[in-house]
């Protein structure tokens, strides 16, 4: 894009300083909307900084927009991780973890301390809009008093703080990642199920009301939580955001033609939303079937020796129970073994394979409840 509209501006947010006290910055792109009552969206890439693809799809997002004012503002912050993202070991970037103290750098989102209870009740007549402003008001305060006290910070803290302070005033927040060498995947709030359909992933892990330190729970958990304490008093209401995970494959990789599928199905999304006009092309992109899966169904299988792996399976492959699916040499008593399990699954991701210790993360599965 040589020449943005007049409506796409281009900024950059400090999110540290260096060791020359030069200001560490991000790119943000904000995309001002047609209607100002239309739902804000915010989207981020790379937080786990080898996770680089959604910056692919960030790409194409950025092109749409360019064609396409949507209707609400659109808030857009790819590569949001600069000191993971120059901090490569050998060929590789040390990636999910800030490299100087093991931090993982999507676990150091910001949880309010609020009654829940009391503030229902406070508004329990209030109308939609004012409840949703006081909400956003007291996170915004508790976050940026944690900002200001910054003796406490460190790196993947007030990194996460400065970007979920960005994120707070949307109604809709995607975090792009990737898992390792996987499928795609997107990790969904119980309630948003019947929106998580639209953005047309095959494979959807439904998770409950927690809020442990990733922006997608730190997204949700206030409103949700808010939602709970209203229907206790019993008034319904809608949860106000919606926060996802979105898992875009491998990590290390751009793939311009799996970009394309997977910025339609945000599209796709973001149309069921209003926040832009809908187009036949984006549900197209969409799987036809989709499997949801509960919490408890997802596994990350360790090592239970260490040795020289290799697999038979790949990320997509189901396996049954005790089947063969990968075999590792120990060298020191010219051993071969085989490897199996006591459950059948999917292969969501295969996070290592070759020299590996006990308690090496192998493999994240979800499990086949019907056949283990
Ligand atoms: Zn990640």
């Amino acid at each position: 894009m040589r020449e943005m509209k007049s409506y796409i501006t281009k900024s950059l947010l400090e999110v540290g300083q260096n060791a020359s006290g030069e200001a560490v910055t991000v790119t943000k792109y904000s995309i001002k909307g047609q209607d100002d009552k239309a739902k804000k969206v915010y989207i981020q890439a790379s937080m786990h900084a080898s996770e680089i693809q959604g910056n692919a799809v960030i790409i194409n997002l950025l092109k749409h927009f360019h064609e396409e004012q949507p209707q609400g503002d659109v808030t857009i912050i790819p590569q949001c991780n600069p000191f993971g993202r120059d901090m490569l070991i050998g060929a590789g970037h040390q990636g999910r973890f800030d490299a100087t103290n093991g931090d993982n750098w999507n676990r150091y989102y910001f949880k309010p301390e609020i009654d829940y209870k009391s503030f229902a009740k406070e508004h329990l007549k209030s109308a939609q809009a004012e409840y949703a402003t006081a909400l956003r008001n007291e996170i915004s305060a508790q976050v940026t008093a944690a900002l200001n006290n910054d003796f406490g910070l460190s790196r993947a803290r007030r990194l996460n703080y400065t970007m979920q302070l960005e994120a707070l005033q949307a109604d809709i927040i995607l975090d792009l990642h990737t898992d390792s060498l996987a499928i795609d995947y997107l990790y969904s709030p119980q309630y948003a199920k019947n929106s998580a359909e639209a953005l047309g992933f095959e494979h959807v892990l439904l998770i409950e009301n927690k809020c442990n330190g990733s922006l997608d729970e730190a997204g949700f958990y206030p409103w949700w939580s808010l939602q709970q304490a209203f229907t206790q008093l019993g008034r319904n209401e809608p949860v106000l955001v919606d926060s996802f995970t979105l898992e875009l494959g491998s990590e290390e990789l751009i793939e311009h033609k799996k970009a394309q599928i997977q910025s339609n199905r945000i599209l796709n999304y973001l149309a069921t939303q209003q926040v832009i006009a809908a187009n036949k092309a984006y549900k197209e992109a969409c799987a036809k079937h989709i499997g949801f899966y509960d919490e408890d169904s997802f596994q990350a299988v360790y090592a239970q020796s260490g040795g020289l792996y290799e697999w038979f399976v790949a990320a997509g492959d189901t396996f049954d129970k005790d089947q063969i699916i990968g075999r590792y040499l120990q060298m020191a008593d010219a051993k071969e073994c085989e490897i199996s399990y006591p459950f059948a699954g999917l292969v969501i991701s295969v996070h290592s394979k070759g020299a590996l210790q006990r308690g090496s993360h192998l493999l994240n599965v979800i499990i086949n409840k019907s056949q283990s």
